[in-house]
Order: structure tokens, then C-alpha cells, then sequence
């Protein structure tokens, strides 16, 4: 069997970090097992499905690394879910109901009221003809429900374990909107049969839809894929906020946010294995096993997935960054600096620095021992360790060592108290920017 997911958003917003995860789920998955990995529009909803967010969705799945390996659009098969309406409508598993949303919700009450769970009463079922005849002649047209039958809807969850519901608990779902615009349920099981899908990765908001949907692959004659219902995200703060609810792709963007970082954090919160900074997801796939994942809510935090960026920066060589550098910075400038960077943005900080000019303030007691090592540098070899050195004469002369010898030409080379490591600094300043910068204010 060659695994196939698919990844499902509907097109009605940007991904958030809670289907972003649904997603690398989905993607891991297919990779680990050297499947496939499909994203499916589910745009039937015309209204609110927009083509802004099919794009965004798409370039947020590229920007991840977890480009598809094919998708389908379920606005453009419209014609299938009608064919397989008209055979489950032959077999009698979905059948017209005419009741109005408030005749609905006055039954439901009136349940509730009497202890009985609000489940729909199957009244459609027993309508005469003469019944139906009135109701259209009134001019109302009908919603569709799919009949469940007595078929145990129990599967064996790869992540909850053995799952079960009793269809008599369920109430027979609404598949169809008297307009004749389809509610998200059937036309998911419809592509999931004829896409091939193996297994459906979702979070556990899904777990009673998975249960009809069994009804549903059942009454359609198809084998039911396998199911993982991952436990939902929460902030830090111990639920979904609106805030977190909200944070996309173009969030972590603007952020400085790695790529690698969001793949890293995701793929690990929730499961019972360590969050590891890895630029290449393999170690990730190789590891990849539901039987990791734990019920309790994986919680996402911001100021981690910042941390693990700023571990990924620090392993990402040159080639993956060199279109994001100012002009002028090598390779040999970012192996400089990039253990200093939280941002790779904040290179350009680092390779104005490099480059000049900066601004020094000189101590007073600092004057004359900088006026020598001025004299030193302009004297000494350049070849090889210039950083070594200058330091290795300076101590010899002035008798300085430790933060006397080094801050006060740290402070004159850079404008700075701290930054990279000055040996890899000072090649990349240079010997003409260096003594131009020793001889200031003199
Ligand atoms: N469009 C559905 C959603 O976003 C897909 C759910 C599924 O994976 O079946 O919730």
C-alpha cells in the first residue's frame, strides 16, 4: 500500500499555526512512509472560499518546505458528489427533510427539556406523500441527511487508540443545504475514496465527523482509510487564544522567523520526543511515529519557536541565506557573524559595522594604549591571525590582559561592548578600516 494524506484547508482565510501543524503532519507522514502528500481545496463553499487564500495557501506550504504532491479542488467536482448522491439516494441512505432551522431548534429544545439527547427524530422518514406534496407546494425545498444504519462506527485511532460510537447516539448529519450546496461531510469521504487516500490526519475536533464518515465509506461501498486524530494546540497560557488562532505564515515572516524553526517546533510539540533545531527535516522523518503523540494539547510558544530559529540561523550555511545578505557580505562575513544573529535580518547591522564607518567614544585612559596598539597593527604581519597578533604584542608591551586588553579595541574596531568573536571580525574589517579606527581622535 503506498501511502497517500492530503492536507484540507478551506480557502476562507490564512492557515494558522493550528492547521499549519495538521499540515506537517500530513506531509511528515506521506515522507516518512515515501508516500504522497495532497493538499485538497475544499472550496465548496463559494461564498467564502477566496482565490487570495488558495495562493497563500499555497505559498505558505512552499515557504515551509512541504510543497504537495498534486492537488484537487473541490469546486471542480461538483459532478462526482453528484453521482454519488444519486446512488446513495437510490439506496435510501440520504433522504429529503423539510423542517425549517427554527422548527430544528424547537424539537432540539424540547429534547433537551425532556433529558433526551438533541439528536434529530427522523421525522422526514415518515412524512406521506401528501405531506411532501404540501411542503413543496409551500415551496419549500429540502435539505438532505444522510440515514445511518446500524454499522458500528469504531476504528482504531493512531494516535487515540480504540475509538468507538453507537450510531443510535449520532443523529443522521445534514450532507446537503436545500440551495443544493454541500456541507463539508460527504464530499470529504467522496474524495478520500476516490483520491485514495490511506490515511486522514486531522486534528481531534474531526473525532464524531470521522464516526458518520464511517457510516458514510460504509453506505459508498469503500474501505475506510486509517484515521490520527492529533490533540489540539493551545498557547503557553493553557488555551487556543484568539491571538494564536490568528498567527500565520506572514506573522512569523515579519518576525525573522525561520522556515526550518516553524517545521522543527511543530513537528515536535505534542509528542513525547525533545524539540530539535534541525535545518533538514530528515532526522524529523525518520522519526516520525504516531505512537509519539500524546492526548494532552501540544502547547505552542512563541519565544521557543524564536529560540530554535535562533539555534537553526547559527547551522545555516551560506548558500541558504546569501539572497537575504547586504551586498558584499561572503561567505567568510556570514561564518563570521551568524553565531551573533537571532534575525538573519540583523546581518546587515553586523556588515555595517564591518564596512563602516561607526561611531567610537574613546575613553580617556584608553587613549594612549590604543595609540600603541595603532602602532602595532600598522607594524605587525597581517598574514595568517592579525586578531592574535595584535593582542599577543600589546600584552607583551603594556602589561594588559583580560577585558583591559580587549574591550578598549573591541570598542574602537566595532563601536561596540560585544559582538562576533573580534579574530574572525578583525580579518573581515580589515587592515586599512582597522587602522584608520585605531588612529581615530588621536
Ligand atoms: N476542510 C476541513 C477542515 O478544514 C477538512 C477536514 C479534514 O481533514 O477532513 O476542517
Amino acid at each position: 500500500m503506498t501511502v497517500l494524506t492530503r492536507f484540507a484547508p478551506s480557502p476562507t482565510g490564512h492557515l494558522h499555526v493550528g492547521n499549519i501543524r495538521t499540515a506537517l503532519h500530513n506531509w511528515m507522514f506521506a515522507r516518512a512512509n515515501g508516500g504522497r502528500f495532497m493538499l485538497r481545496i475544499d472550496d465548496t463553499d463559494a461564498v467564502r472560499s477566496e482565490e487570495r487564500f488558495v495562493d497563500a495557501i499555497r505559498a505558505d506550504l512552499d515557504w515551509l518546505g512541504m510543497a504537495p504532491d498534486g492537488e484537487v479542488r473541490q469546486s471542480a467536482r461538483f459532478d462526482l458528489y453528484e453521482a454519488r448522491f444519486a446512488e446513495l439516494r437510490a439506496a435510501g441512505r440520504v433522504y429529503p427533510a423539510y423542517e425549517t432551522a427554527q422548527e430544528l431548534d424547537l424539537k432540539r429544545k424540547i429534547q433537551l427539556g425532556r433529558g433526551l439527547p438533541p439528536i434529530y427524530d427522523r421525522a422526514a422518514l415518515s412524512l406521506t406523500d401528501a405531506q411532501v406534496a404540501a411542503y413543496e407546494a409551500e415551496g419549500r425545498a429540502p435539505h438532505w441527511r444522510f440515514r445511518l444504519d446500524d454499522t458500528p462506527l469504531d476504528w482504531d485511532d493512531l494516535v487515540r487508540g480504540p475509538q468507538h460510537f453507537a450510531p443510535a447516539a449520532m443523529g443522521d448529519p445534514v450532507v446537503r443545504r436545500a440551495d443544493g450546496s454541500w456541507l463539508y461531510l460527504l464530499p470529504s469521504v467522496i474524495d478520500d475514496i476516490d483520491m485514495g487516500v490511506t490515511h486522514v490526519v486531522r486534528g481531534e475536533d474531526h473525532v464524531s465527523n470521522t464516526a458518520v464518515q464511517l457510516g458514510m465509506f460504509a453506505a459508498l461501498g469503500a474501505v475506510p482509510p486509517r484515521f490520527a486524530h492529533a490533540a489540539l494546540l493551545t498557547g503557553s497560557e493553557g488555551k487556543l487564544s484568539k491571538r494564536l488562532g490568528s498567527l500565520g505564515i506572514a506573522h512569523f515572516r515579519e518576525a525573522g522567523i525561520e522556515p526550518q524553526a516553524v517545521v522543527a517546533l511543530l513537528a515536535r510539540i505534542g509528542t513525547s520526543q525533545p524539540v530539535e533545531p534541525v535545518v533538514d527535516a530528515a532526522p524529523l522523518l525518520a522519526a516520525f511515529d504516531f505512537a509519539h503523540f500524546g492526548r494532552a494539547p501540544a502547547r505552542f510558544d512563541e519565544d521557543e519557536l524564536a529560540a530554535v530559529s535562533t539555534r537553526i540561523i547559527h547551522q545555516l550555511p551560506y548558500e541558504a541565506v546569501a539572497d537575504r545578505l547586504p551586498a558584499g557580505m561572503d561567505a567568510e562575513g556570514w561564518a563570521a557573524i551568524r553565531p551573533n544573529l537571532h534575525r538573519v535580518g540583523e546581518a546587515a547591522d553586523w556588515w555595517s559595522v564591518v564596512e563602516g564607518p561607526i561611531e567610537t567614544v574613546i575613553a580617556e585612559e584608553d587613549r594612549a594604549f590604543l595609540a600603541e596598539a595603532g602602532a602595532v597593527a600598522a607594524a605587525m604581519d597581517w598574514a595568517g591571525d592579525p586578531w592574535h597578533a595584535l593582542t599577543g604584542a600589546l600584552k607583551g608591551a603594556t602589561g594588559r590582559k583580560g577585558k583591559a586588553l580587549f574591550l578598549p579595541l573591541r570598542r574602537a574596531l566595532t563601536g561596540r561592548d560585544s559582538g562576533p568573536d573580534m579574530a574572525a571580525l578583525l580579518l573581515l574589517i580589515g587592515r586599512t578600516r582597522a587602522l584608520q579606527r585605531l588612529a581615530r581622535d588621536m
